[in-house]
Order: structure tokens, then sequence, then C-alpha cells
């Protein structure tokens, strides 16, 4: 794919906007990166950025002067102000990319804390851009603008954007960067080359695993099958054996005080979940549909069963038993229930003691 976009840049026809969406985690960011990259390079070759020359070097570390960046910001404790823009953010994202470059949204809002706001691209960010691109490029011949998720844009912004697309500043290309591509106006979509971005092959990401990670082979083959061709979601999976020791210590303790109908330690333990962050819950969350599903799948089958600890190998077995055909689908309705209000901002000591409670009546339905 990026020997196409490469071509247009050679055949100097490169398009003023591009549209590129693909499922969270499959890269679109990383690989608008490089195009960007590629895009500013003063010294590229026939495929690639030079990776040396003085733009290359800046645009590796997001402090290109022509390389803009517009994404979903919101007010946070320490930043109060009446309207927040992605410049009072840029050191943030600099680092956000150089550490998460596969990152999604609720990375993005945990990392700068915006507890349970959404970022939102307002007004203000689209007057600025429009300032920002009525000057002269500074060392490129082009300025670049990426923008991550316009889904977040207003409708101000948008209509602001679409200006902007209908007639582009001289030398100026947009490249968007979204997973949905219906949630934009039908006018910007309209303007703009759309690229997609397939999720990872599992072939793809095995091999990244095994050579660049240096996992074992049956340790990545485990991470790729739950991972469905996230970058992102793999690296949860890796980096987090802790999370999912965590998570395992956690749901464990719940299900036991589920399943002694313990009040008591319920509301204990639902408070402690909802001190973390709403990423850390989410995760708690779908680390509990997985075990029920595998407690199911554990009735039927034992060899497909995937176990990341040597702890969930001693207790899901005993689980198991008190997952059935009469209580698996409205359990997994309650987690997922759970998931989508922790999404939408509901008070997370309210949504686990909601859920707990309900298990425990499930738990013991035969
Ligand atoms: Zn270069």
């Amino acid at each position: 794919m990026k020997s196409r976009l490469v071509q247009t840049v050679k055949d100097n026809r490169v398009s003023h906007a591009w549209l590129f969406f693909g499922p969270e985690g499959a890269g679109a960011l990383p690989l608008v990166l490089s195009f960007a990259g590629y895009i500013l390079c003063t010294n590229r070759n026939e495929t690639d950025a030079c990776g040396f020359c003085a733009s290359c070097n800046k645009v590796g570390k997001y402090i290109h002067p022509d390389l803009h960046f517009v994404f979903p910001v919101n007010k946070t404790r320490s930043l109060d102000k009446d309207s927040v823009t992605s410049d009072d953010f840029i050191a943030e994202w600099r680092s956000f990319l150089l550490k998460n470059p596969y990152g999604g949204l609720n990375q993005w809002y945990d990392f700068i804390d915006l507890e349970n706001k959404q970022g939102v691209i307002n007004t203000e960010e689209s007057k600025r851009l429009t300032g920002k691109l009525n000057l002269k490029s500074f060392e490129s011949d082009f300025k670049v603008v990426i923008l991550w998720q316009p889904e977040k844009m207003n409708d101000q912004a948008s209509n602001k954007l679409l200006k902007l697309l209908e007639e582009p500043p001289p030398m100026t290309i947009f490249l968007l960067v979204c997973e949905n591509p219906d949630m934009l106006l039908t006018t910007v979509r309209s303007r703009c080359i759309p690229v997609k971005v397939p999720r990872i092959g599992d072939e793809d990401l095995l091999h990244a695993l095994t050579d660049k990670h240096k996992l074992a082979k049956e340790k990545a083959e485990n991470i790729v099958r739950l991972a469905s061709g996230s970058y992102l979601k793999a690296s949860e999976l890796m980096g987090e054996t802790e999370d999912v020791s965590y998570n395992f210590l956690k749901f464990r303790d719940l299900m036991r005080s589920c399943f002694r109908n313990d009040i008591h330690a319920l509301a204990k333990q639902a408070e402690e979940l909802s001190a973390l962050t709403r990423e850390r819950q989410k995760s708690f969350l779908e680390y509990g549909l997985r075990t029920i599903r595998e407690s199911l799948a554990l009735h039927f089958d034992t060899a497909g069963i995937v176990f990341i600890t040597d702890e969930e190998q001693a207790f899901i077995p005993n689980f198991a038993p008190f997952i059935n055909s009469s209580n698996v689908i409205p359990f997994s309705e309650e987690l997922n229930r759970a998931i989508r209000d922790i999404e939408r901002n509901a008070n997370g000591r309210i949504v686990f003691l909601d859920l707990a409670l309900k298990v425990a009546t499930l738990i013991k339905r035969q």
C-alpha cells in the first residue's frame, strides 16, 4: 500500500486531501506518519524517505514546522481555560506518538488525563489551523496536516474544514485518519481520496511478535489469536501480562464474593475497580467476558483454550462448572452493558456494584 502512496508523490500528482480509515490498532496513524515523512523528506529515494536529512529527523520527533497536527482534546484538571486546542497538548501528543503510535482514543484520553470527559475538535481549532495554513511553509515545499479522529469535529469545525478542503491553501496536503468514515460529513468525505487500512494479517502480526519482540512462538500464537489483527491489542496483551494478572486476581475475588453473596466485599471491590482508569476498567470487563467464554468452551473442548498465565490455568477449570447454558448469555450481556456504560462515562462505582449484584444471582443459576 505504501508503494501506491509513494508513487503519487514521485509522479508529482499527490492529491491535497486523503482519508485513511481502518479499525483501531491496525496502524492507520503510523502509516500516515510515514507518508507525511516521505512527502516532507528533502532527499527521498525511490521507495522511502531517506531517514537522515534534517527534515526526516524532525518528522521523526514530530517537530517539523510544516507538519501540523489536529486531534481531539478537552479541558483537564491542570489546563482549565475557555477554549483548549491541540496546540495546548502538543508536547503530550509528541510523547504519546513516540510511546504508542498504534494507540487509540481511550489511550490518548488516559494519557492526557481527561478523566471522564471526551475529546473534541472545536471551532477555535479550525480557526487556528486556517491561520497556520495561510502562512508560507517554513522548510519544505509542502505543508502537511495530520487530522487524527476527524469524527470528533463539531459541526462548525467540520464546516470550516470543508471550506479548507474546497479551497485548499497552496501546497497543503490534508491527511485525515479515522475509524468511522460514516461519521464524517459526506461533503468532507467526498473531497478526500479514501485509503482503507486493513486489520493486520495474523501472519504479519505473528512475525512482528516473534521477530521484533522476541516472543516465544507458542506465546505469540496465543496473543495473535486474541488480538484480532490489532497491534494495539497485541501490545496490551504482551506488555500487560501484568494487567492480565491483576484482572485475573480481581475477577476471581469478585466471583468469589458474588458466590458468597458478600455485599460488604462487593461494595469494596466495586469501589476499588472504579478507581482504575476508564481504559483499565474496560480491560477488566473484557477480561471477564473472555473468562466466561473460555469457561463455557471448557465444557466442550479443552484443546482450543488459550490461557495466558498459569494462575488462569488453575482457576478457570474450577470456575467453569458455574457457567452454563442458562446463565452464559445474561452473564455476557451484563458485562457488555457495563462496558458500554463505562464508555459513556457512567459512574464506575455504580456500574460495578450493579454488575456484581446481578452476577451474584446469575452465578447460582443452574
Ligand atoms: Zn529525508
